[in-house]
Parts: C-alpha cells; sequence; structure tokens
C-alpha cells in the first residue's frame, strides 16, 4: 500500500471516529437466542492486511464471528484471496463496503477523496451499479447470496439524493439504517487507539441496557485507525468468557434472528 491509498483510507473514517455515538435505549426489546443481555457485532472494515494477519486469527482462537467490510477494488482483495475466502469458510461474514469506497467531498475532512470517487457527483443509479457489482464480486469469494451493507464514510447523499432506498432491497440490513430495529436500540463505536480495558468498559456500560452494540473496528494492530492485537485480543477473550451475556455473531447473523421477531 502506498502512502497515497494510506492516506485515503486513514481518513476514511475520520469523521466518524471523533465521537462513538451512543444513544439511549427504549424500553422496547428484541429477545436474543439465549436471552442474553446484548448482541455485539464486530465489524472490520476496508478489506485491511492487518485484519488477515490479526484479527482473523484471533477470532478464531477465541471462536467468535465477524463481519469484514470489504472495499473491493483494494490490492488487498487480489493479492490475498485464498485468505478472504477461508475467512468466509470459517463464518466470518463478507460485507459489501462498495468497490471503490466514494466519499463526499463536501463533507469536512476529506480531501483525500479522489475526484473520480466524489459521491457528490455519484447518481443514485451510479450508486446501485456499483453495489450490484460489488454483491457479485462477494458472491464469487463466498457463494453466499444473503448479504449486509455498510456505506463507506457513513456518506449516502448523492447528486440526486439520498441512495440507501436504492439499494436497500439487496441487503438484509444495512449498518446504521436498520429497519427492524426499536428506535434507539443499537449503539456504535468506531475505535481508534483504545486499550482492550476501555473496549471491554464500554461494551458493558452499554449493554446495561441490552440492545444491539456494533463496534466497526479498522486497522487491528496496524493499518488506520488501529487499536493494537493486544487490546482487540483483551475484547474478544472478554466476550469469549461471558457468552451468557454478550451474543457475539455476524451482523448477517444477528440482523437475520432481529428480522425473524414478530
Ligand atoms: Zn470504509
Amino acid at each position: 500500500m502506498n502512502l497515497r491509498q494510506l492516506s485515503f483510507l486513514t481518513l476514511t473514517f475520520s469523521l466518524a471516529s471523533v465521537q462513538a455515538e451512543t444513544l439511549h435505549k427504549p424500553s422496547k426489546s428484541i429477545e436474543w437466542p439465549q436471552n442474553q443481555r446484548a448482541a455485539v457485532s464486530l465489524s472490520y472494515d476496508d478489506a485491511l492486511n492487518s485484519q488477515l494477519d490479526n484479527a482473523i486469527p484471533a477470532l478464531n482462537h477465541y471462536n467468535l464471528r465477524g463481519s469484514f467490510y470489504l472495499t473491493l477494488a483494494s490490492e488487498v482483495i487480489p493479492n490475498r484471496l485464498p485468505l478472504w475466502r477461508s475467512a468466509a469458510a470459517d463464518g466470518h461474514e463478507l460485507g459489501n463496503h462498495t468497490l471503490y469506497h466514494p466519499c463526499s467531498k463536501s463533507q469536512l475532512g476529506t480531501d483525500w477523496v479522489k475526484p473520480y470517487n466524489n459521491m457528490d457527483e455519484r447518481t443514485r443509479e451510479q450508486m446501485r451499479d456499483e453495489v450490484i457489482l460489488a454483491n457479485s464480486f462477494l458472491h464469487a469469494i463466498d457463494g453466499q447470496s444473503k448479504r449486509t451493507f455498510t456505506p463507506p464514510c457513513g456518506h449516502t447523499q448523492t447528486s440526486d439524493g439520498d441512495y440507501l432506498n436504492s439499494v436497500s432491497d439487496l441487503f438484509i440490513a444495512i449498518k446504521g439504517a436498520e429497519e427492524n430495529l426499536p428506535e434507539g436500540f443499537s449503539s456504535f463505536v468506531l475505535p481508534h487507539g483504545q486499550s482492550g480495558d476501555e473496549l471491554i468498559e464500554w461494551v458493558k456500560n452499554e449493554a446495561a441496557d441490552g440492545g444491539l452494540i456494533q463496534i466497526i473496528f479498522h486497522g487491528i494492530g496496524g493499518d488506520h485507525l488501529s487499536v493494537s492485537a493486544q487490546a482487540h485480543r483483551e475484547l474478544l477473550e472478554f466476550l469469549s468468557n461471558n457468552r451468557e451475556t454478550y451474543w457475539t455473531n455476524t451482523y448477517r447473523n444477528i440482523m437475520t434472528h432481529v428480522n425473524q421477531q414478530p
């Protein structure tokens, strides 16, 4: 990865990572499969080497499953395709994060977005075409047809409006736009440099009210917006040791459960 690519990726979620977004939980609840207090979705965005090197081995060690939102134009895809494929075979989710990771240059801190990847100049139809092709690419890797989506940078405004409605039929769920969750039932954090204890403390606090806890990682022990491999391992060990309290699973499996609720 060259420096330009690095800076492109480093700033991908810089705005969103400034603040962990936490919403108050309503009284309405969803029952998790073994009556756990909360569901935990561990996501890993942007198809990074450190995820293959550090995150997946740790997840497998603790017998936990995560969701990997692949930017399919990343060179890490062709360079290490067998590893992504075996991650899927191990039960991890390969999710859609588009081909080119377009973001809006009109948003603050997005000087790094290449002009041809400017969401402001895309149309909804273009985004749908890109997302469909990304789903086809993912299907060729893992053979799956049920898919979830994380919008790059969380930006969804194109030149002719918000594109999420144009792609919602392609997915069982979209991160941050969950249709079947009670309002305020989900909380998000985008870690950057936290210790294991800090990550665990955040999960404990969020779980007090139940709901769906979503941790959106990027680099693990390397790459951008990273946490150390040790901090990541400590969180996994905690989740592994407290399975009666936390249902950690792929976002696809969690949202399948949610969508089946009456
Ligand atoms: Zn991203």
